[in-house]
């Protein structure tokens, strides 16, 4: 390498020369040059043992390899090499700097390498106002280049304000400006400064707006960005800020949880769509306001209703007979009806039709066997209580409005179940109340009705659910209270009760084996004998289904698994007389109530909850003004019936030995035991007339004799309900004639023969043939008088 300090400013005549393929040289400025050519180093070489100058100028062709004179321009700039550094391929790197430009006159020679002949081209100074304006405003489009994004050094913008002579600025500037070589060539070119700043000047221009589209080009990109990616940014920004703060774990991934819960509840979609919505409120709502937690709580039962989860049904009706008997024993008739509804569900593989309601005293079976009926079609099962439901919002849930807020029972139920068809009980639908609160039995409609439950609207989900693949079965009591709109949609199954036979195979095949199962008992560790199981049916339980009964054996059950544990080892033997130190003294008394005729009580049969039962009316007669006074807890319904009762017995007087007059004298007090218990109905009728009758003639009723009848004002015997129940409830208590209303006699077939076998029924229409068989023999009014 060598170097020299000073350039010379004296040009000698001829030069040696280097043509160059896409490099402009101006004065004053130094470039870094690469010589490849075999020509050109031998040029350099030469420039390099003399004076260090050399002609540079450029091709006409950045392609041509060895260009002759008429490939060069004819203008350059003459050089000097301020370093050499030799490259191990034989080529060479300069530094070079600008001395002087230079018109080629003549080409001396073209080998070994180029020499020429040059002329100085004299720079022209000019400081005329117009020059200072152009030099002003190539700066500032210089500079304005440079904020557009050029990629100028700021100590070249610096360096370029410093240039007085608007020649080597317009050099300056075009040097560092991106220029195709032939555009710099034509400013080298140009030999007066006015006309270079012109040139560099128009460049610039042309450059800028290129630039200036640029980023335009670049802004539109970036807005069309922003709308898209805006969000995503805001959001990794919250995030960022979450992190920071440290509730970002919650929130992020709950929302996300949330999202993918929403997918995975496959929702219809409208209901997705109401869901996204409430979870984009969440989203920008500020955490610590309070209704997230409301919309939290809506979106948790949201994604949680089983919109999509649903159990495949099998249903194989030998299969379903066989789990009804084997959960079941008796109950025929039930089972029967059962049957030939699962039968129907099949054929038209719908729920539609009209639903289940099964009815009779608790303790039947009816829960039981409604899980027979889930456990047959492998459906889940269940259950909700409508009893003293009497709020509407109960059923359908209150508007999300309301603090605390939830979805009705219904909802509720089926989430619990986790599928949108299991069999669902609603129990003491004969519970429910209408009071200020509204009717909850237009909600139970909408959800009952085949025909509307498809889209059954919740007031807190907002959003209509399918019910109509639900099985529903209902149960109930009494068919009296069920609201008639509603007794309408469903089909009344029956359970009537068992009789003592009953209840005495149900213990054993069923109840006991259940009870030992649930105690942990063996067979080889206690045996309840039948004479045992009849001693608890008669005398421990008063009751139309088992539920008591079950609870007997499963207190002995549980005082024998306590011997087990303190290790006795023998079996124990329960029998008939050994019932007591288990049990304890017996509650009840088998047989009939009264141990001897009496005046002014008759017998009557009630049909209660709890089934049929026997109960006595007392009537008795004091001195006083004809009131009439009623006790034991009566409903209105029963008051009125006596009150028919009394008004009948006042206008038949002369029929029996009455005194017509007793009105003025006597007050009558009706009563029924079991104060504690209300009672209504009108079934009580014929009984409290008889009682009445009896206690006004004193006149004995035969103690055998049980009747039920409702009563008009003309003594006609009106049909009752619950007939089966109360039969059932005379045979348990040793009744031997019971007096029904004639209307009633379609009821008997459902009753066992062996009751009818025991029994004496007999059909009455009117009021004297009940007092001609109940009274005792010399009371009895005469056929005469009757007529009348
Ligand atoms: P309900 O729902 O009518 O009040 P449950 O279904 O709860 O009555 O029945 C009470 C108990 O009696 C249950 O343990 C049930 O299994 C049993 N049970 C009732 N009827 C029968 C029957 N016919 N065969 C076997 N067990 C019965």
């Amino acid at each position: 390498m060598s170097t020299i300090d000073e350039s010379p400013t004296e040009i000698p005549d001829v030069l040696p020369l280097i043509p160059l393929r896409d490099l402009v040289l101006f004065p004053n400025l130094v470039v870094p040059l690469f010589v490849g050519r075999e020509k050109s180093i031998l040029a350099l070489e030469e420039s390099l043992r003399g004076d260090h100058l050399v002609a540079l100028v450029l091709q006409r062709e950045p392609e041509t390899q060895d260009p002759g004179e008429n490939d060069i321009y004819p203008v350059g700039c003459v050089g000097t090499v301020l370093q050499e550094l030799k490259l191990p391929d034989g080529t060479a790197k300069a530094l070079v700097e600008g001395v002087v430009r230079v018109r080629v006159l003549e080409y001396v020679t073209s080998e070994p390498y180029l020499q020429v002949r040059v002329e100085r081209i004299e720079e022209e100074l000019a400081s005329d106002v117009e020059t200072q304006a152009l030099m002003r405003a190539l700066l500032a489009d210089f500079e304005k280049a440079a904020e557009l994004g050029k990629p100028i050094p700021q100590e070249v913008l610096i360096a370029a304000g410093a240039i007085e002579e608007p020649g080597r600025l317009a050099d300056f500037v075009a040097f560092h400006l991106n220029l195709k070589s032939d555009e710099k060539q034509a400013i080298l070119e140009a030999a007066k400064p006015i006309a270079r700043l012109e040139q560099a000047s128009m460049f610039l221009r042309q450059e800028l707006q290129i630039l200036e589209l640029g980023s335009k080009i670049q802004n539109r990109v970036k807005e069309s960005l922003n709308a898209s990616q805006r969000e995503y940014f805001l959001r990794e920004q919250m995030k960022a800020i979450q992190q920071e703060l440290g509730t970002f774990d919650e929130t992020q991934q709950e929302l996300d949880e949330y999202r993918e819960k929403i997918v995975a509840a496959k929702m219809p979609e409208g209901v997705e769509a109401k869901a996204v919505k409430e979870l984009g409120r969440l989203e920008k709502m500020p955490q610590a306001a309070a209704e997230t937690g409301v919309i939290r709580t809506y979106l948790d039962w949201l994604v949680g209703v089983p919109w999509a989860v649903e159990d495949d049904e099998k249903l194989d009706l030998i299969e379903a007979r066989r789990i009804l008997d084997e959960d079941h024993y008796g109950l025929e008739k039930v089972k029967e009806r059962i049957l030939e509804y699962l039968a129907v569900h099949k054929l038209t593989d719908t729920m539609r039709g009209p639903i289940l309601c099964f009815v009779g005293p608790p303790g039947v079976g009816k829960t039981s066997i409604g899980k027979s009926i889930a456990r047959s079609l492998g459906r889940k099962f269940i259950r909700m209580s409508l009893g003293g439901v009497r709020d509407e919002a109960e059923i359908r849930g209150h508007r999300r409005t309301y603090v605390g807020a939830l979805p009705g029972r219904i909802i509720q139920s089926i989430s619990t179940a986790g599928t949108r068809n299991p069999v669902f009980m609603m129990d003491e639908i004969d519970k429910v109340g209408v009071d200020f609160r509204g009717d909850p039995t237009a909600a139970l409609l909408e959800a009952l009705d085949p025909e509307q439950n498809d889209s059954f609207q919740d007031h807190y989900l907002e959003v209509p659910f399918d019910l109509s693949d639900v099985m529903f079965i209902t149960t109930a009591n009494m068919l009296d209270t069920i609201p008639p709109a509603l007794q309408d949609r469903m089909e009344v199954i029956h359970f009537p009760g068992y009789t003592e036979d009953e209840k005495l195979h149900i213990a054993r095949q069923y109840l006991v084996p259940k009870q030992l199962r649930e105690h942990g008992l063996k067979t080889t560790k206690l045996e309840i004998t039948d004479e045992a199981l009849s001693e608890i049916v008669r005398r421990y339980t008063r009751e139309a289904g088992v539920r008591g009964l079950e609870r007997q054996i499963a207190s002995i059950c549980r005082q024998v698994a306590r011997r087990v544990v303190e290790g006795h080892g023998r079996k124990t033997r329960v029998t008939q007389r050994t019932v007591h130190t288990y049990l304890g003294p017996a509650r009840f008394s088998y047989g009939i109530a009264e141990e001897s005729d009496e005046v002014g009580t008759a017998t009557g049969l009630v049909w209660t909850e709890v089934g049929g039962d026997v109960i006595s009316i007392e009537a008795t007669t004091m001195a006083g003004k004809g009131e009439l006074i009623l006790t034991g807890q009566l409903g209105d319904v029963m008051r009125e019936s006596a009150q028919a009762a009394v008004s009948y017995i006042r206008a038949h007087v002369s029929d029996w030995d009455i005194d017509p007059a007793f009105n003025e004298k006597l007050d009558l007090h009706i009563h029924v035991p079991a104060a504690a218990t209300p009672k209504d109905g009108p079934s009580a009728g014929i009984t409290m007339a008889t009682a009445i009758a009896s206690a006004l003639m004193g006149c004995p009723i035969r103690r055998e004799v049980a009747m039920t009848g409702e009563i008009t004002l003309r003594g006609h015997v009106l049909p009752i309900g619950g007939l089966k129940e109360k039969l059932l409830a005379a045979h348990r208590a040793g009744i031997k004639t019971v007096l029904i209303p004639k209307e009633n006699v379609r009821d008997l077939d459902l009753l066992p023969p062996h009751v009818r076998d025991e029994v004496e029924i007999v059909p009455v229409e009117r009021m004297d043939e009940v007092l001609a068989r109940a009274l005792v023999a010399p009371c009895r009014p005469n056929a005469r008088k009757t007529a009348k």
